[in-house]
């Protein structure tokens, strides 16, 4: 048992999108290496409550805990990274501070004092971080500030944390800042001032980094280190850099070559360790394999963004590695004209999760080419309802539909969920977080998880409705899966078919790079298998 958890801080400056989020997992992840128990809370400082109405083209996939909260997608980095399932609480927002604040003032608690950003809502933030040291009793919290320094929406916390450096002590909270050090190619430079300039900015807060990490494009030399660590008043070891790399699981191997996990333990007093980092390096290697490649195509309405299938992406990546294989993907925009002759070109097919009309027909296609062509096919949550859509369709059932697109559906195979339709309000409503599901001997998800009960993440409204579910099953279609009261269809799947499998949860947020999700496993095994076969 921990008496007394350790903090570190990670900031961002100059630019967005550097990568914060894999940073601080990475410094995470060495740390684990050196035995030390570690957990993580990512600050959004948006007003939203949590990420659950957030357009995906924004903010990049929403990504969910096994307790159900609808988080930032950079808790996936830190569940992958750490190995370690998060809850809700780990995701504080602007949204939850100021509700649970005013919540208190209209209860009474703040007894007639007249509640301010400082000191009420400071106090809230440091309540709530130190609330996950408590309970999770880990030896060290790794707080993410999300943006960018110098915004407005991060101040009241960059002052939380200011204060928890005060109360907690100096040994005991620590800040590193993640910045950009862009190249400027026609000078033929680094240019090192807008470091300097966000520093400046953090420092003019009240807090001044023990750590900066440099991200560029290319690696930077010792000079250049030198100079920052002169201008930003930083010691020039701990100056780090962290140039580009091919997979972002490299980087704690990056960070730990320039001594990141040294020096945070010399700098927080904790007692030295060895780290181990061997595993990790193992499924960096595995990771790199660069022949033996395999094409999946993801049929999507999100593919402008590459963050919004972010899980499903690292997922295939991970199951992948563990076959030796390397995955391909590309994403097919659902609402182009989803080409038959292309879609043949891919060894495996998958359709992800989604919400709106926008795009089925093209999703719909895709299942009814998988399923002429025989070519693989896996359905992640609206993946799964558009097989069950299509299957019936192709089987007599015209006008099948799920409510969602068509309110007044002929054949509405996919419908709201019974509990759902008294539901009003949008944020965080859906049925949401782990839930179990029953798997059915002989199938192949039973084949590929080798277990009866398993449980799995959600995040939908729509379920299958069971007035179809006999006939369709006479159809051919296979129940795979079902919740254990046997009420609502968790997986199916086709018999007539190399890999035709839809499952309702979202097996994507339990993979991790050292154990790949076993369905993805399998679809990957299928994907071998169709290319072997062409
Ligand atoms: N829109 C569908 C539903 O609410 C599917 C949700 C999803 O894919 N996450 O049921």
């Amino acid at each position: 048992m921990v008496l007394l958890s350790k903090y570190i801080v990670v900031t961002g400056g100059v630019v967005s999108s550097i990568g914060k989020g894999i940073t601080a997992a990475s410094i995470g992840r060495i740390l684990r290496s050196y035995g030390v128990d570690i957990t993580a809370i990512k600050i959004d400082p948006y007003l939203n409550w949590d990420s659950g109405t957030l357009n995906p083209y924004q903010h990049g996939e929403v990504f969910v805990t096994e307790d159900g909260m609808e988080t930032d997608l950079d808790l996936g980095h830190y569940e992958r990274f750490l190995d370690v399932n998060l809850s809700g609480e780990c995701n504080i927002t602007t949204g939850k501070v100021y509700s649970s604040v005013i919540n208190k003032e209209r209860k009474g608690n703040y007894l007639g004092a007249c509640v301010q950003i400082i000191p009420h809502i400071t106090d809230e933030i440091k309540a709530m971080v130190r609330k996950m040291a408590k309970k999770t009793q880990a030896e060290v919290v790794m707080v993410e500030v999300g943006g960018t320094v110098g915004d407005i929406e991060s101040q009241p916390f960059l002052e939380a944390l200011r204060q928890l450096r005060n109360e907690e002590g100096h040994d005991n909270v620590m800040f590193v800042h993640v910045t950009y050090v862009p190249y400027l190619r026609a000078a033929g430079e680094f240019k090192t001032k807008p470091t300097q300039h966000s520093t400046k900015e953090l420092r003019s807060t009240g807090i001044t980094p023990d750590m900066i990490i440099c991200r560029s494009e290319l690696p930077i030399d010792t000079h250049l280190k030198d100079k920052i660590a002169h201008f930003c008043d930083v010691d020039n070891k701990a100056v780090i850099n962290a140039p580009d790399v091919h997979s972002i699981y490299e980087i704690p191997l990056i960070l730990n070559s320039e001594n990141v996990g040294d020096l945070i333990l010399d700098r927080m007093k904790i007692e030295a360790r060895k780290p181990d980092l061997y595993e990790w390096s193992r499924i960096v290697d595995s990771l790199k394999l660069d022949e033996a490649r395999i094409s999946v195509g993801i049929i999507g309405k999100y593919v402008e963004l590459e963050d919004a299938y972010i899980s499903i992406r690292e997922s295939l990546k991970h199951a992948a590695a563990e076959l030796g294989v390397k995955v391909e993907i590309e994403y097919i925009r659902a609402e182009d004209t989803i080409n038959k002759g292309k879609i043949d070109n891919f060894d495996a097919l998958l359709i992800p999760g989604g919400f709106g009309e926008r795009g089925i027909s093209g999703k719909l296609d895709a299942v009814k080419y998988s399923i002429e062509k025989q070519i693989p096919l896996f359905g992640i949550c609206l993946g799964m309802q558009c097989m069950v859509v299509e299957f019936a369709r192709m089987h007599g059932f015209e006008g099948a539909n799920s409510t969602e697109f068509d309110e007044n559906a002929k054949h509405p195979v996919i419908d709201i969920m019974l509990e759902q339709k008294k539901i009003k309000n949008m944020g965080g409503t859906m049925r949401l977080g782990s839930y179990p599901c029953k798997v059915e001997e002989g199938s192949i998800a039973h084949e590929a998880y080798k277990e009866t009960n398993v449980n799995e993440r959600h995040r939908h409204r729509y379920e299958f409705n069971n007035d179809y579910r006999k006939i369709l099953e006479e159809k051919g279609l296979i129940i795979s899966g079902a919740s254990p009261d046997n009420f609502l269809v968790e997986i199916v799947e086709l018999p007539d078919h190399p890999w035709f499998l839809g499952c309702q949860f979202h097996p994507e947020f339990k993979s991790r790079p050292n154990k790949a999700h076993p369905i993805f496993k399998s679809f990957i095994s299928a994907a071998i298998e169709n290319k072997r076969n062409k």
